[in-house]
């Protein structure tokens, strides 16, 4: 095998090169993932351009997986050769945190495609115990959405969602709409799908979102109150970190509705009278969440997500707009930054 391979590494914010650079060499615990597809987050469009990374240079990307084609000594056999998703997050699993198995929240913890290398690049090193092995029916590119599918599910189990209830999502992007489709999958009854983007909304109703509304030429608010009697939905899912949808969220939320926070905001937001005036007297529940869980008991969040791409409960194929090649990483950020042409999901194909 030859010693280099092609990566898109970031050397500071707005300087990311497509270039050459060694393959990464295992320690005795690390598998070498040829990475197929990793897909371009909304949380790498600061990060490459603006914000950066922990330390330079980096190579960004975290919604990957890709085939296993090297092991280190003491890694399983049967690893070698299996299609595998990556789980980015690397916890201490010494601090008090990691202790009581909320990784998530881990005070000391890597992270790869930020803290260290990840996935826009042919080849990537991973801890064994980041891979989860994707089942052969699975699609190829489903490997990449393993990531925010599991945020997704962390969110609405982390709000309990129940059997019948009504429930809103604000933002579609792609962890908007797995938290519809997880919603669905936890038995609610009625599901709005809001967002402003029409053409996102539109692909929604393809996959079956009865109640996908466009909010920038339909009264979303209008319309739920309608289709709720007058009551307001169960639970709100804020996924797009605008102060906007955050008002919204929480004046359409029945008394005590909960509202489940997922997307991370670009500044501050403004919180209306009206709006802190019902969350006192809706007692309304604001959760936070954070990431995803990886627990192997009661379950492994992870396993969870590849059970309903396996039994088709939960599709990510319709929201791929672009596959692009390693090379034109930069581009696909600019892409999803600029805002000139319609994009969901940009998948980079190493
Ligand atoms: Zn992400
Ligand atoms: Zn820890």
């Amino acid at each position: 095998m030859s010693e280099t391979m092609k990566a898109a590494v970031l050397y500071a914010p707005g300087d990311l090169r497509y270039e050459e650079v060694k393959i990464p060499e295992l320690g005795e615990n690390d598998v070498l993932v040829k990475v197929t597809a990793c897909g371009v987050c909304g949380s790498d469009i600061p990060r490459v351009l603006t914000k950066g990374t922990y330390h330079f240079p980096t190579i960004p990307g975290h919604e990957f997986g890709g085939v296993v084609t090297e092991l280190g000594e003491k890694v399983r056999k049967e690893l070698l050769g299996k299609k595998v998703a990556v789980i980015p997050l690397i916890p201490c699993r010494t601090c008090k945190m990691c202790e009581t198995g909320q990784f998530a929240q881990c005070e000391n913890y890597d992270f790869l495609g930020s803290r260290n290398d990840g996935g826009f690049a042919e080849y990537t090193r991973v801890p064994e115990d980041n891979v989860v092995i994707v089942p052969e029916d699975v699609e190829e590119d489903a490997v990449a959405f393993l990531e925010p599918l599991s945020v997704a599910l962390h969110v609405v189990q982390n709000c309990n969602v129940k059997y019948g209830s009504a429930v809103a999502v604000y933002g579609l992007g792609a962890i908007g709409i797995f938290i519809a489709q997880w919603a669905k999958v936890f038995g609610a009854k009625k599901v709005f799908a809001i967002d402003l983007d029409e053409k996102k909304v539109h692909i929604a109703g393809e996959m079956g979102f009865a109640d996908a509304i466009c909010s920038a030429t339909e009264d979303a608010s209008e319309i739920i109150k309608e289709k709720t009697n007058g009551l307001g939905f169960d639970y709100a899912f804020e996924a797009a970190g605008s102060g906007v949808t955050f008002n919204q969220a929480i004046m359409g939320l029945r008394s005590s509705g909960i509202l489940g926070l997922v997307g991370r905001p670009a500044k501050s937001l403004e919180i209306k009278e009206e709006t802190f005036e019902k969350i006192l007297r809706g007692q309304i529940t604001v959760k936070g969440t954070w990431s995803f869980e990886f627990v192997s008991f009661p379950h492994h969040a992870w396993e969870l997500s590849l059970q309903a791409l396996q039994n088709g409960s939960i599709k990510t194929s319709p929201i791929i707009s672009h596959r692009m090649s390693l090379e034109k990483t930069y581009e696909a950020i600019r892409i999803m930054a600029e805002r000139q042409e319609f994009f969901y999901k940009i998948l980079i194909k190493p």
